[in-house]
C-alpha cells in the first residue's frame, strides 16, 4: 500500500453511521478544467473547499477523493474533537493555538449542522504508571501556563466515570467533545454548496505542472487548473512532495460489540466518556454513542498490520475490564493512516506556484485540520491571518530509507518501554 499514491485499506472502518448520504458517489470522466482542485476530501479538504467558495463563489470547484466520504482516516478515527492545544510548543503559542482550535472547532460543528446534537462528555488524559502521572503534572503545569482549562481527576473519580480501577489519576479537559466522526465528515461533505464538485472513487494517480496550470490525473478523467490544493494527508509523498518531511504511520481501532445494560451502568453512569493516554503511544479508549467501547493503539511504519494488532487491542481492553465479557472481543477493527513528521510541524503552504499543502497531522487532525485547510484556503488568496509557520513551526528534515525506518524502530522501541502499562 505504501507505493500506492492512494489507501486501499484490508478492512473497512466500521463505525455504525446514522448520517447517510444518500446520492451515489459520482467519479470524475473525462477532461475537464476548472479554478480550483482540492485532493482529498477529509477535514482539511472539505474546510479547503468550504473556504474558497467563500472567498469566491463564482469558483469552480472540484474535490476528488480516492475512496468515498468517510471510508478514509476522517472517518476511521476515534471521534474526540480536542480544542486543548497539547502539543510541543511554547506555552505562549499553546495560548493562542487553543484560542484558534476553540473558535475552528465552534465553526465546523456549526457548519456540520450536528452541532445541537452533540452532548456533552468527559475527555480527561489518565495515567496508570508512576510515570504516567509524572508526565500528567508537567502537562498540568503547561495547561495552567497556556490558560487551558483542566480539572484533576483521582483513582476513584476515573473509577466511576469509566467503570475501570486501572488509573491512578487525570486531568479532565472540559469543552472537547466525541463525535462519531463517519457522521462528522459525511455531514460536513453534505452541506457544501452545489457549486463545489466532489467526485469520488476517484483516487489522483499523478499531478504535472504545465505552464500556467497543473494537471490531475485519475484512471478515467483529469483536471486543469491554475491551483491545487494537496490534502491527501499521509498520501502527499506518495504523489511525489514532501519526501523528505513526512513519514506514514498506521494506527488502529477496534469497537466492542453492544454493552450488556450492567456493563452499561458499570462504563457510563456518569455519560459518554472519552480517555487519552498519559504516554503518546498508550492506548485510547471511549464509550460509542450505541453503548460500545472503542479501543485504539498500536502503531505500524508505512504498511497496515495484520491480526496481531486485534490482539493488543483486546488484551489492552481486557485489562482495564478484566469482568467485563463483552470487552473480551471485537465486534469490527480497523487500520488508519496517519502523516507524522520528526518535530510535530504540520507541512503547510505553497510549496511551488499554484500547489497548495496541509498535511502532516500527527495524529490529532479533526479541529486542526479544520483550522488550518481554512487557513490555506486564505492563504492562496493572500488573505491568511493566522502566522502558521510561526505558531505550529515547519517540518524538520528527515533521512532517507533505509535509516529513516531505523530511526523509526528504535525512537518507537524506546517509547513503547517509557509507555508501560500506558499501553
Ligand atoms: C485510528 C485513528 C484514530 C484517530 N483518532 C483521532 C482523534 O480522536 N482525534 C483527532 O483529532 N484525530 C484523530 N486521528 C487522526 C485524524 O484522523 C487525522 O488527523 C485526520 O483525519 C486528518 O484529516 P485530513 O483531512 O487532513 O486527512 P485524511 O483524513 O487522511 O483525509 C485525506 C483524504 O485524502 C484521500 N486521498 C489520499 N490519497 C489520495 C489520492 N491520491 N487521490 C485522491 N484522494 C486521496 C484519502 O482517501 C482521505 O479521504 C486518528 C487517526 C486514526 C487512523
Amino acid at each position: 500500500m505504501a507505493s500506492s499514491t492512494y489507501p486501499s485499506y484490508l478492512r473497512a472502518c466500521d463505525w455504525p453511521r446514522t448520517v447517510i448520504k444518500t446520492c451515489a458517489p459520482v467519479s470524475l470522466q473525462g477532461e475537464q478544467t476548472c479554478d480550483a482542485v482540492i485532493i482529498g476530501a477529509g477535514f482539511t479538504g472539505i474546510s479547503i473547499a468550504r473556504r474558497l467558495y467563500d472567498l469566491n463563489p463564482n469558483l469552480n470547484i472540484c474535490i476528488v477523493e480516492a475512496e468515498t466520504i468517510g471510508a478514509g482516516s476522517s472517518g476511521r478515527n476515534s471521534g474526540f474533537v480536542l480544542e486543548h492545544a497539547l502539543g510541543s510548543v511554547a506555552p505562549e503559542k499553546a495560548a493562542q493555538i487553543h484560542k484558534l482550535y476553540q473558535d475552528a472547532h465552534q465553526d465546523m460543528m456549526q457548519f456540520s449542522g450536528l452541532d445541537s446534537l452533540q452532548k456533552e462528555s468527559h475527555i480527561f488524559k489518565a495515567a496508570a504508571t508512576a510515570r504516567g502521572e509524572k508526565s500528567l503534572k508537567g502537562l498540568a503545569s503547561f495547561l495552567q501556563k497556556s490558560g487551558q482549562a483542566f480539572e484533576y481527576l483521582d483513582a476513584s473519580d476515573l473509577q466511576q466515570i469509566t467503570g475501570s480501577s486501572y488509573y491512578r489519576s487525570g486531568l479532565n479537559m472540559p469543552h472537547n467533545r466525541l463525535v462519531n466522526p463517519v457522521d462528522l465528515i459525511t455531514s460536513l461533505a453534505l452541506q457544501l454548496p452545489e457549486a463545489v464538485s466532489l467526485y469520488e472513487n476517484s483516487p489522483v494517480l499523478s499531478l504535472e505542472k504545465f505552464s500556467n496550470f497543473w494537471k490531475v490525473q485519475t484512471p478515467d478523467g483529469s483536471l486543469k487548473a491554475p491551483k491545487v490544493f494537496l490534502a491527501n494527508n499521509a498520501f502527499v509523498k506518495e504523489l511525489g512532495f514532501k519526501k523528505a518531511q513526512s513519514i506514514t504511520i498506521f494506527t488502529y481501532a477496534g469497537i466492542t460489540p453492544v454493552l450488556n445494560d450492567n456493563e452499561r451502568a458499570q462504563t457510563s453512569s456518569m455519560g459518554q466518556w472519552g480517555l487519552l493516554p498519559a504516554h503518546r503511544l498508550g492506548t485510547t479508549f471511549r464509550t460509542t454513542d450505541d453503548g460500545r467501547l472503542l479501543v485504539r493503539g498500536m502503531y505500524g511504519y508505512e504498511k497496515e498490520g495484520d491480526a496481531k494488532n486485534e490482539d493488543i487491542l483486546l488484551k489492552s481492553l481486557e485489562k482495564r475490564f478484566p469482568d467485563m465479557e463483552s470487552a473480551r472481543q471485537l465486534e469490527k477493527w480497523w487500520g488508519g493512516t496517519t502523516s507524522l513528521t520528526a518535530n510535530g510541524a504540520p507541512i503547510w503552504g505553497e510549496i511551488k506556484a499554484g500547489l497548495f499543502c496541509s498535511s502532516g497531522c500527527n495524529g490529532v487532525g479533526i479541529v486542526k485540520g479544520w483550522l488550518l485547510g481554512a487557513a490555506l484556503a486564505d492563504q492562496s488568496f493572500d488573505k491568511n491571518k493566522i502566522p502558521v509557520s510561526k505558531l505550529f513551526g515547519t517540518p524538520t528534515w528527515m533521512p532517507p530509507e533505509p535509516f529513516r525506518k531505523l530511526g523509526f524502530l528504535v525512537a518507537s522501541t524506546i517509547e513503547k518501554q517509557m509507555a508501560g502499562e500506558e499501553r
